[in-house]
């Protein structure tokens, strides 16, 4: 049977039990149509508010500041859209569903909009969130952060970051792929980007999807009840810790591009001097350990990440790079399996490169 060793959480989770059990149900009792006026349409639409304010309670917001969507790229295409034509400045850091439409639909129009991430997912690092607001509010600009990787990692108080939008995707705490919600502060500007339907207040058309909206809630509800934050902030981030420093102890050339006391307890972005990415991960593929590339050229763009090269500038470096990144389930024996063969793999690749390590 094959078995892995999975280090890939922060590009998706699997589902957690619970979620593919509330789905499993919802699929046979909550199949119908959640805006219809018959009782199997209130009924759906009762597990769909459920949701809501488990999403609602776990950021505090109020439940009628939430809208589903598909996922976290439609949550941020539909925050710059409704900027279309205005300022809109974005970190260097963003994920390309802000990067790609801010610079497509970006114009010079007032009020701003401000999208600035809390932490990154290819690195961890946390960015300077607050001094953002202030800035912003000061000017009379809004602020949108996509909290996709900090959801369920860390408490989330919108209002106490005093923040104007907020992305979250189900599929980053064990709920199910193409679910989101996009946080949207009661009187700022909001432009549907979904046009055609009623839904969400004539917010978000297109029919309820209602099983995974259900799946998202039995995440939340486990995160909530299980209080995920404080797992990930000891139990994981001791992990996340220790695998940095035997890196850094046994792997000649190789370095930390995550600030550990400063990035999301679950992150672990390494590079390794004269050895590229796709190579190491795909050797560690044929380990049954499962990481993530900062160069995406697996994924068909050969061009390093953007992420990688705004804080290292270092083409290099970033195509040198693995993600590691944990989930709750992960264990001191993963540290193990990657430390037995990550050296070997490394020194094999090192051996065989054109590029001088430099140390
Ligand atoms: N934003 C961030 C920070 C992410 O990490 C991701 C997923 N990699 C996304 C957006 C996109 O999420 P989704 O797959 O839900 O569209």
């Amino acid at each position: 049977m094959y078995t892995m060793t999975y280090l890939d959480y922060a590009a998706t989770s699997p589902l957690l039990p619970e979620a593919i059990m509330a789905m499993h149900e919802a699929e046979q009792k909550y199949f119908a149509n959640a805006s219809a006026l018959h009782t199997p349409g209130h009924l759906a639409m009762n597990k769909i508010e459920e949701t809501r304010e488990l999403l609602a309670s776990l950021i505090n917001a109020n439940p009628d500041e939430i809208i589903f969507t598909s996922g976290a790229s439609e949550s941020n295409n539909t925050v710059i859209r409704t900027f279309e034509n205005h300022e809109i400045n974005t970190s260097p850091l963003e994920h390309h569903s802000i990067i790609e439409s801010a610079r497509v639909l970006r114009g010079r129009e007032k009020p701003a909009l401000y999208s600035y991430m809390l932490a990154n997912n290819e690195i961890g690092d946390f960015l300077p969130l607050d001094e953002i607001v202030k800035q912003a509010h000061a000017e009379g600009s809004f602020v949108h952060s996509d909290l996709t990787q900090i959801l369920g990692k860390m408490p989330v108080d919108v209002k106490q970051l005093d923040i104007d939008y907020a992305t979250f995707s189900a599929h980053k705490i064990g709920g199910p792929i193409g679910v989101g919600a996009l946080y949207v502060r009661n009187g700022v500007p909001f432009k549907p980007l979904i046009i055609g339907g009623n839904q969400e207040n004539h917010r978000r058309g297109s029919t309820y999807n209602t099983v995974g909206i259900i799946g998202f809630g039995a995440a939340l509800k486990y995160a909530i009840e299980h209080k995920t934050w404080e797992i990930y902030d000891t139990k994981v981030r001791a992990l996340r810790d220790e695998l940095a420093r035997r890196i850094l102890a046994e792997i000649p050339g190789s370095s930390l591009n995550t600030e550990l006391d400063n990035s999301l307890p679950n992150i672990l972005n390494t590079s390794f001097e004269a050895a590229e990415g796709e190579s190491i991960q795909l050797y560690l593929d044929a380990e049954g350990i499962i990481v993530s590339t900062g160069s995406a050229c697996a994924s068909g763009d050969i061009k390093p990440s953007h992420v990688l090269m705004a804080k290292s500038h270092d083409a290099e470096v970033a195509h040198s790079s693995i993600r590691f990144s944990f989930g709750l389930d992960n264990t001191k024996e993963d540290i193990e399996k990657v430390m037995k063969v990550l050296p070997g793999i490394i020194d094999r690749l090192q051996q065989i490169s054109t590029i001088e390590r430099k140390k």
